[in-house]
């Protein structure tokens, strides 16, 4: 997913005329006043967490899933939310989780979070990173740093009992990954959010969100 912006732009397409000269004659919309700015030149706020923690976690997790670089941050710096995305549009420094965390194993999440829990470094869970509520914001509120931790290597279906439907999945499944791993067994999820082609089930559940088959196939 893009850092500034919403949805895939190869399937981008231009306003139509008809929809142009509503928003610019009837409603008074001009054209953007704020350029978006390349990932590359974008400015994050540095990272705040001490080499001693980055290295501790580090340990728990692997050296490859502990980062604190700046391309890493800035893609887990909030949501999509309309206030997030004229953010991303601000040349001011961009506020960030001060590193990524990726874990792989549900011991290595309690791991994380009882290092994080001793040493007052806040932890912020990551989905598809679609919030619109400033659920993904890095607020450090008191702690001494705050990390994104990514669930993007939990995506896999962990168990179907076809006779009850009920599926068990790693809670960093996508929606459409969900939606494959489940077709092969002749099932669906059966939840539709707007959202659904970069959100994920652990997202879906801590945000309780509903979606357009809701109504059918409960949430
Ligand atoms: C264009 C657009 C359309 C949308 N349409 C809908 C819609 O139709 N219906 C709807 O309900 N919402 C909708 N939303 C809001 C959003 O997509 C949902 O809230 C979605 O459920 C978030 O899932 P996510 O995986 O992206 O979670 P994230 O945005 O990554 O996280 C959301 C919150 O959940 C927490 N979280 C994420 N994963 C976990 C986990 N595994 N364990 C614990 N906490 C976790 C995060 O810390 C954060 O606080 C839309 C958003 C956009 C941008």
């Amino acid at each position: 997913m893009q850092w500034d912006a919403w949805g895939d732009p190869a399937k981008k397409r231009e306003l139509s005329d008809a929809v142009t000269s509503l928003l610019t004659g009837f409603l008074g919309v001009s054209a953007p006043t704020r350029s978006r700015l390349a990932i590359e030149d974008v400015q994050v706020t540095p990272s705040g967490l001490a080499q001693s923690h980055v290295e501790a976690l580090a340990g728990l997790v692997g050296a490859e899933y502990v980062s604190t670089k700046d391309s890493d941050r800035i893609l887990r710096a909030g949501g999509k939310s309309t206030p997030d995305l004229l953010r991303r549009r601000s040349a001011e420094p961009q506020d960030a989780p001060d590193a990524v965390v990726t874990p792989g194993t549900g011991a290595e999440v309690e791991q994380v979070l009882r290092y994080c829990s001793a040493n007052r470094i806040a932890v912020v869970p990551f989905g598809g990173g679609t919030s619109v509520v400033g659920g993904l914001d890095p607020i450090r509120d008191g702690f001494d740093a705050v990390l994104s931790l990514d669930l993007r290597r939990f995506d896999q279906l962990v168990g179907l009992d076809e006779e009850s439907g009920i599926a068990t999945f790693g809670g960093g499944t996508t929606g459409p990954r969900a939606e494959e791993l489940l077709r092969e067994h002749g099932f669906s999820v059966g939840h539709f959010p707007q959202s659904f082609l970069f959100a994920t089930l652990g997202g879906f559940a801590a945000t309780r969100s509903s979606g357009q088959a809701s109504a059918g196939y409960g949430r």
